[in-house]
């Protein structure tokens, strides 16, 4: 084969075949996978010149669309004066600029901001300033973690166990992998009525267990990769209240529904709840670097300074990454001075139209949408190779798994674009079953 960069799309394909893995996927017998030429705006362009409207936001990410010029004029600034240094004995303006953006816009409390380099790697890190908190407190007991079924938070050891222990396979790493408390999915969802009976298993496990727990972790309001489900804001609140009553810390995992992909700049902010840790990425940099970041209350960093070993244990070698911590400030600015909230509603209101055509297919359990999320829910797991060349034929990105077809499309997608979306998706599902 000839060097990569003059090979051909069919040879690079064969290599990529060959010898890359791509997420959850099998390295003998490999979907196909779609070259990509570049992307701008809310087009995905591939090798062989087609174009796709991308219905994904690269995973919540790309808020923004692709290659926008705000964000990419930051990046091309800040790497032409440094793409990094070293955050130990060194800080600089890009990582100074970004806590001060990021206390500002979060919820009430959260005042000092570890930044690091993932989603998972940020959910490792809060669940170690909480169980450091606990251990500085002189509470040495309160190591474990209570969360409710059908989370995701990432891909990491620690982050793996508190994934629904069914869908993370958690079989596969019995006897390493921690075993955690789980309350049941919250049973009332987020446009339903509230019914207070569906906080009791989470309250009689926190009850039994405070004196073992040292945090609670969740997806506030959505839950993501787990089962896109949207349940009710009361749940949260008392949640809230529970945490409190039982000395057991509330660690709020956003890193999909950070930055106002459910209707509110922050999922939280549904319930008007304060975490007393906040777990944020995908979104941050407007989907263009890897960067994310953890929020917590003062009185924990406090109490982690303050007892044995006066330090918190953590600290990346790409800690802070100044092209990263650039890049987020351009996205976080460029969102806050948008008229986000009206666009996301916009977006609701076409997806509660377009998708619910879907609603009365025989394939169809469920159609759910909340903010920028709509989530069409099939009673059979899609055909993938199939399901995906279907999407690609009719030019629209759109990457299902299991029963779920879903979109969080990038905030400035049109309602021309948006409506080819749905439409695309209707049609699809409709031939879900069929050769
Ligand atoms: C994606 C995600 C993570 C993991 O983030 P990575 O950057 O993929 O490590 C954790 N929690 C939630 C809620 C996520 O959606």
């Amino acid at each position: 084969m000839r060097p990569i960069a003059v090979a051909s799309t069919k040879d690079i394909l064969a290599f990529d075949r060959q010898h890359l893995w791509h997420p959850y996927t099998s390295m003998t017998n490999p979907l196909p996978v779609y070259p990509v030429e570049s992307a701008l705006g809310v087009r995905i362009q591939l090798e062989d010149g087609r174009e796709l409207i991308d219905g994904m936001a690269s995973w919540w990410s790309a808020i923004h669309g692709y290659s926008h010029p705000a964000l990419v004029t930051a990046i091309q600034e800040q790497a032409a004066k440094m793409s990094h240094v070293m955050f130990g004995g060194l800080t600089h303006r890009p990582a100074v600029e970004l806590a001060e953006l990021l206390i500002d816009c979060t919820p009430a409390g959260l005042d000092k901001v570890f930044l690091c380099d993932s989603g998972s790697v940020a959910v490792e890190v809060a669940m170690k300033m909480a169980m450091q908190y606990q251990y500085a407190r002189g509470k040495k007991g309160k190591n474990r973690f209570l969360t409710i079924r059908g989370g995701y938070h990432g891909d990491t050891f620690h982050a793996m166990a508190v994934c629904d222990p069914v869908t993370g396979m958690h079989q596969i790493y019995r006897g390493v992998l921690p075993e955690y408390l789980f309350a049941p999915r919250p049973l009332c969802r987020f446009h339903e009525t509230w019914l207070s009976d569906d906080i009791d298993d989470f309250a009689s496990l926190i009850a039994a267990h405070s004196d073992s727990l040292c945090a609670v972790i969740l997806e506030p309001i959505v839950q993501g990769a787990g089962g896109m489900y949207f349940y009710h804001p009361e749940y949260l609140r008392a949640v809230r209240r529970l945490c409190n009553e039982h000395d057991v810390l509330l660690i709020a995992d956003e890193i999909a529904t950070g930055f106002g992909r459910s209707g509110e700049l922050f999922a939280c902010d549904h319930a008007s709840v304060s975490p007393d840790i906040l777990c944020l990425g995908k979104a941050l940099t407007g989907g263009s670097m890897t960067l994310a970041a953890v929020l917590a209350t003062t009185e924990i960093a406090t109490q982690i300074s303050s007892a044995d070993p006066g330090v918190f244990m953590h600290g990346p070698t790409f800690m802070g990454n100044p092209l990263a911590c650039s890049v987020a400030c351009a996205s976080i600015r460029l969102l806050t001075e948008s008229n986000w909230r009206e666009n996301i509603q916009r977006i609701e209101q076409q997806l509660r139209g377009g998708l619910g055509d879907c609603d009365n297919l025989p394939q169809v359990a469920d159609v759910r949408i909340l903010g920028g999320i709509g989530v069409v829910e099939l009673y059979h797991p899609v055909n993938m190779a199939v399901i995906q060349q279907r999407f690609v034929d009719r030019g629209v990105w759109v990457r299902p798994f299991g029963r779920l077809v879903y979109v969080m499309p990038p905030y400035c997608i049109s309602d021309h674009d948006l409506s080819l979306l749905c439409k695309a998706i209707c049609e699809v599902v409709a031939l879900e079953g069929k050769a």
